[in-house]
């Protein structure tokens, strides 16, 4: 079962255990693609912020200058595009807007209270960016804004309309048999 919401770091180790590259965190880790890539990163961190979210249990950001997703970390929130390698932002990496620590922590324990079945993939990053919830469309998702209390609304009336929806065969006493049969 996964247990937990991956970031960057988890990408970080993930890649250099399963890839044998070089790094375990997330400035390794820019630095490392940014400079495979031929846009290598200055080491800066400047300009405007963005926004993390979470997808699928993930911690990401969004490039907004070329739409591409990048893992990012509450423990070193930078942000490096490794499609346009930061090019208007003169190569630096950006700061990475995170709610705060606790509310982060309550975020993520209420989206870790959504049952998923892991994906089919070899590291368990990947399984969680495969995976399908258990209630449909009640993902391990979040977007700025939305709070714990809303993620917990959101949970009770997804599950409730799929549970409503699938009453009919859990009806007890009653099989498909006794309703089709004279
Ligand atoms: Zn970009």
């Amino acid at each position: 079962m996964i247990e937990k919401i991956y970031d960057a770091v988890d990408k970080a180790l993930e890649e250099h255990v399963l890839l044998g590259f070089p790094y375990t965190d997330q400035r390794g880790r820019i630095l490392y693609h940014s400079t495979k890539l031929g846009c290598q990163w200055t080491g800066n961190v400047q300009g405007d912020p963005v926004e993390a979210f979470i997808d699928y249990g993930r911690w990401l950001a969004k490039c907004d200058g070329c739409g591409n997703l990048e893992y990012v970390t509450p423990s070193d929130p930078i942000f490096f595009c490794h499609g346009c390698g930061n090019l208007t932002n003169n190569r630096a990496a950006r700061p990475v807007i995170f709610p705060e620590d606790e509310e982060r922590q309550a975020i993520e324990a209420a989206l870790l209270e959504r049952g998923v079945t892991p994906g089919l993939a070899i590291g368990p990053i990947d399984q969680m960016r495969f995976s399908a919830p258990d209630v449909p469309d009640l993902l391990r998702s979040w977007q700025p804004g939305e709070t714990k209390e809303v993620l917990q609304e959101q949970a009770t009336a997804m599950t409730a309309s799929f549970k409503a929806a699938q009453a009919p065969a859990l009806e007890p006493g009653k099989t498909v048999d006794e309703k089709v049969n004279p």
